[in-house]
């Protein structure tokens, strides 16, 4: 029943087609997927904050819209 790539979600709630093109870690024994290299170093200052959705990443992978900084 499985004959295309897995889908799943990253720390960041998005939905990933393919996973092994994504940074990961191992977070409480189960295999975490971060969009971006950014969000992992999110993750990384604060991983309990970041799981608990208390962290703010940015997602340059989502849209190419103009960087307003
Ligand atoms: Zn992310």
């Amino acid at each position: 029943m499985q004959n295309k790539s897995p889908e799943v979600h990253s720390a960041c709630g998005d939905r990933l087609a393919d996973a092994y093109r994504y940074p990961r870690v191992l977070y409480k024994g189960r295999e975490v997927l971060f969009c971006t290299i950014d969000c992992l170093k999110q993750y990384q200052k604060d991983p309990e904050g970041f799981m608990h959705g208390d962290v703010i990443h940015t997602n340059s992978n989502k849209s190419t819209l103009i960087e307003d900084s």
